[in-house]
């Protein structure tokens, strides 16, 4: 990501209080719906091959949005009410929108002409993050959903989105050192950790795969390994997954680690404190 492409902090404000304008008080919230109840929107749903999940176009004086099922599933499922709160934000936010009216920017997801669209398509998804779990009523249910793993998988299903949606979002609300490492399956892919886990360096996690014990949560799940709880957990310490902490250092301290499957597209690893199980 090159720095021109990061969304600065007053713009991701505001992104995140027109998407949450938009939600309104329902959970969970209905994109399908958001977009219908627009005067100039239609929706339509179809199998549009291989290209993309889904699409906005100015045609006729009208914005259409399509929703591609051959790629996203039934209609309600996580990514097809991601791919609809994605479009929603190319439609509510001013810029895209407009972008769109005077036929700068091409039907989506052509990359013609926008100066920078790699930045639009993260403000898209960043509205819909905030589209389909506004800060309120998620922070209210997190505070219900426990700790890990667990709280991931509830909210998901509560919300409608993702584990790997509801997970980016739980640990950029959550109040304790947290982080959370996404791996493909060709490894590493990205890791989010909390505002608490900067605070103590539990940042940079080990990135190779074939790095971890072959017996840790993690591993065990990438060799596909499942429980009825939909993760494998298993302690291990911050010294064996972050580079600052020294081995039995004053940092280092017992974490727990909650690795959950997600098929064809990897695993997600939940890492936090052990001591808050206890809690
Ligand atoms: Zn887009």
């Amino acid at each position: 990501m090159s720095g021109t492409d990061v969304i600065g902090p007053t713009r991701r404000e505001e992104i995140a209080d027109l998407a949450e304008d938009v939600a309104g008080d329902a959970v969970p919230v209905d994109p399908d719906g958001v977009l219908r109840s627009q005067r100039d929107v239609s929706l339509a749903y179809g199998s549009f091959g291989d290209a993309y999940d889904g699409l906005i176009e100015r045609r006729d004086g009208r914005f259409w949005v399509y929703c591609n099922e051959a790629r996203t599933g039934g209609r309600d499922s996580p990514r097809a009410r991601f791919t609809l709160a994605h479009e929603a934000g190319h439609y509510f936010l001013d810029e895209h929108r407009n972008a769109l009216l005077d036929g700068r920017a091409a039907p989506h997801p052509s990359r013609a002409d926008y100066t920078s669209n790699e930045l639009v398509e993260r403000e898209a998804d960043l509205f819909a993050s905030h589209l389909l779990m506004p800060t309120a009523p998620f922070a209210r249910r997190m505070k219900k959903a426990g700790v890990g793993a667990p709280a991931v998988l509830a909210l998901a299903r509560e919300f409608g989105t993702s584990v790997t949606s509801a997970a980016i979002r739980w640990v950029s609300l959550v109040d304790h050192s947290c982080v959370v490492v996404k791996w493909g399956p060709d490894g590493y892919g990205w890791r989010w950790a909390s505002r608490e886990a900067w605070s103590g360096r539990y940042t940079r996690t080990v990135q190779d795969a074939s790095a971890l014990p072959r017996d840790s949560a993690t591993a065990l799940a990438l060799r596909g390994a499942s429980a009825r709880s939909g993760f494998v957990e298993a302690g291990t310490t911050a010294s064996a997954w972050f580079d600052y902490v020294r081995a039995g250092g004053s940092r280092d301290e017992i974490l727990m680690e909650q690795a959950v499957s997600l098929g064809a597209f990897g695993v997600l690893t939940v890492l936090f404190p052990e001591a808050l199980v206890r809690r």
